[in-house]
């Protein structure tokens, strides 16, 4: 019998650690499994353990050089300027002993999610180690060693000979993605981020629209710092539904970075939990109306673990479970249990607090300047059908 979801968990998973201090902690992954067990809705049936990605899974994009030196890396043998070369040993990509191992897991991880839903066993599959999407075919970036994504779509294109519709929805830009497939009419990717005009990795203009026989099949929503929840969902609604109709795909992949939040202490959108609700929500109906369900969600960005990340993606696999809505009150026993290790006062209800920010003076200007680039958008799929015809 075909379950409704399933969700790849093991703590090999939290071996991706660059350092103490630094702000990627899949600790994440932790606090928000443990939110859905006391919340009654996993069970250990519904886990299962990534595997780990073989060396020839990942020259499906990672170039065999990189890999090598990710492995000496890996290893504490590869001299500081060859590592440059490659990314690595940077301030916001350090090198950590076990590297290799940790990065291969956490793309095994999604390769498992794919399987799981491509062979039937599962309808959706939930990864929340995944999600690295500034990692390139030869280098590293922006906290991303190798590009579970990109590994996992070329294995869809090549195992399952799958149309792919990849959604991007961190405040970063899904970069590595996007160039990893930008000639490819077979794979449509959507990333909508905060701008890259202040904001790490500087791309993602609404006019990158793809290359060769890719072009029209690469989609970017820049929005406005400081964007609030009904011009945001505004702009993934109308884009997200208009390029699902426009690619029709065989399956989904989500990209669900959760550091659009105010919290988020990284980039600088006034988005509230409500749209990590709605994300997961569109995602699923638009698999089960394109994709007979085939869904396959992956972590992602997300820096403020203690008050946004856990109840984000819980949010996904309650969506994948149909479970009922949650309001009020988030279990006792978990805001007690990890109060106690946290620095700030946890969340404690499934709400954010009122008045969580003063009103955004601009609302009105960024509001429209959004609006007007999803009509871009709408106008480009316009053109590019009536040529098709
Ligand atoms: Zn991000
Ligand atoms: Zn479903």
């Amino acid at each position: 019998m075909t379950k409704n979801a399933a969700f790849v968990f093991s703590n090999e998973l939290l071996s991706y650690r660059f350092s103490k201090e630094h702000p990627f902690n899949q600790f994440r992954l932790t606090l928000t499994l443990d939110l859905l067990k006391e919340l009654g809705a996993i069970h250990n049936e519904d886990i299962i353990p990534p595997r780990i990605a073989s060396d020839e899974e990942l020259h499906l994009i990672h170039d065999p050089s990189y890999v090598s030196a990710v492995k000496k890396a890996s290893q504490g043998n590869l001299p500081a300027d060859i590592a440059e070369n490659y990314g690595l040993g940077t301030e916001d990509t350090p090198i950590f002993p076990g590297m290799h191992e940790a990065s291969a897991y956490l793309v095994g991880g999604t390769l498992t999610a794919v399987d799981s839903v491509m062979t039937g066993k599962s309808k959706h599959a939930l990864h929340l180690g995944g999600g690295l999407h500034h990692g390139f075919r030869g280098k590293a970036s922006g906290f991303c060693v190798y590009n579970d994504s990109s590994v996992a779509i070329k294995y869809l294109q090549e195992k399952y000979h799958a149309r792919v519709l990849y959604i991007d929805t961190d405040a970063h830009h899904g970069d590595g993605v996007q160039w990893s497939f930008y000639d490819d009419e077979t794979v449509c990717t959507f990333s909508i981020h905060e701008t890259g005009r202040y904001l790490f990795p500087g791309t993602g203009n609404v006019n990158e629209w793809g290359n060769g026989k890719g072009y029209g099949y690469s989609f970017n929503i820049p929005v406005d710092a400081f964007t609030e929840d009904d011009s945001w969902l505004d702009c993934y609604r109308t884009g997200i539904k208009e390029i699902a109709a426009y690619f029709k795909p065989d399956v989904i992949l989500t990209q669900n970075g959760a550091d659009s939040h105010y919290y988020d202490p990284l980039t600088h959108l006034s988005a509230t939990i409500n749209i990590y609700r709605e994300i997961p929500k569109l995602a699923h109906e638009l698999a089960h109306q394109y994709c007979n369900g085939k869904w396959i969600a992956v972590g992602g960005g997300g820096y403020d673990i203690w008050r946004v990340v856990p109840r984000a993606w819980s949010l996904i696999w309650l969506e994948m479970m149909d479970f009922p809505y949650q309001t009020g009150k988030l279990p006792e026993a978990w805001v007690n249990k990890w109060q106690e290790k946290a620095p700030i006062p946890i969340a404690n209800t499934w709400e954010d607090p009122e008045n969580m920010y003063k009103p955004i003076p601009r609302k009105p200007e960024i509001t429209e300047k959004n609006a007007k680039t999803v009509e871009r958008i709408l106008h480009f799929i316009q053109q590019q059908s009536s040529t098709q015809k």
